[in-house]
């Protein structure tokens, strides 16, 4: 069978594109959309990460202002350079890239930004509405996942979605969003019983392990949709993700290759909140 391969490429510079015409209308109606990234040390991957936002940012037309901080800034002055951003009306959306400095509290961090402007969704805020499934920001990869789906005319409602991960950033969100959209939800974990077993009942597998090809054909149901959110990268640079393409792919009816999967679709949908910040403000 060939499998369908989701173009993640494509679909998310489709994104970029439609709301590049909504932030046309926007600044035509004298409303500015402002990014604030604040990154703390210089962690190569993290620079890269910042750099494609801000390119992403640019192209769409929403401005970002840098924070760029050096190593040894402190949990407090990290705290208080949030809440002036929060206080300040023309930042619309804060970013903190993660991870941040060991010494520095992740959930601290993420619980300063303010409800209004948290645009990668991971505030108890954002995940108590999406847990609720009422207007919220969502948790970009997760977000991302579903428009993959709902472009590539893959149905979600009814199917059993299994789910490997129970992170905060992926996981939890990726479950409490499936089921949103109906579908029947297991999410797996390290004391997951019979693993291979479990995923193999999945329509859709949706794979966020953070284990380079650990998912290989005994875990995928003839003519599942995989979705592979894994990103690992070897010493020549070549990235390669949870999943076991090549051998995963012919039994499947869509897959998601890395790179140009899930990866491209987690900043758009970053741009997406940050855009949507505009009118989810006026509901909080
Ligand atoms: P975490 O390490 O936070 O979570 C991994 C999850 O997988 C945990 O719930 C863990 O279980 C579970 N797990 C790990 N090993 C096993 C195993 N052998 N059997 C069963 N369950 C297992 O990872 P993240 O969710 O942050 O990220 C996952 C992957 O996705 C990483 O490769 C990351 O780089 C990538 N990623 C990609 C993004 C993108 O834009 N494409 C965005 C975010 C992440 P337990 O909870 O029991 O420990």
């Amino acid at each position: 069978m060939e499998p369908l391969i989701i173009d993640g490429k494509r679909i998310s510079k489709e994104i970029k594109d439609e709301l590049k015409e909504k932030v046309a209308e926007y600044k035509s109606q004298g409303v500015e959309i402002t990014l604030a990234v604040i990154q703390v040390g210089d962690d190569p991957a993290s620079t890269v990460y910042v750099r494609n936002k801000k390119k992403a940012c640019e192209y769409i037309g929403i401005n970002s202002k840098s924070f760029e901080l050096p190593g040894d800034t402190t949990e407090e002055e990290l705290l208080d350079l949030i809440y002036k951003l929060n206080d300040d009306s023309s930042i619309t959306g804060i970013l903190v890239q993660l991870p941040v400095p060991d010494y520095i509290d992740p959930n601290k961090v993420i619980n300063a930004i303010s409800p209004k402007k948290d645009v990668d969704g991971f505030s108890p805020y954002s995940a108590g509405c999406l847990y609720l499934g009422v207007d919220g920001f969502v948790s970009c990869t997760p977000a991302g996942i579903v428009e993959l789906l709902r472009r590539s005319n893959i149905e979600i409602d009814g199917k059993h979605c299994v789910i490997m991960g129970r992170s905060n950033i992926v996981g939890k969100p990726m479950g409490s969003l499936m089921l949103n959209n109906n579908a029947t939800v297991t999410i797996t974990h390290s004391h997951t019983k019979n693993l291979k077993e479990v995923c193999k009942t999945a329509d859709i597998l949706i794979v966020a392990l953070g284990q380079k090809e650990f998912v290989t054909s005994e875990y995928v149901k003839e003519g599942a949709v995989v979705i592979d959110v894994g990103i690992h990268r070897d010493e020549n640079n070549k990235l390669s993700g949870d999943v076991k393409y090549d051998e995963v792919a012919p039994h499947c009816s869509a897959i998601t290759p890395v790179p140009g999967g899930v990866g491209p679709m987690t900043i758009a949908m970053l741009m997406y909140n940050c855009v949507q910040s505009i009118e989810l403000i006026k509901t909080m």
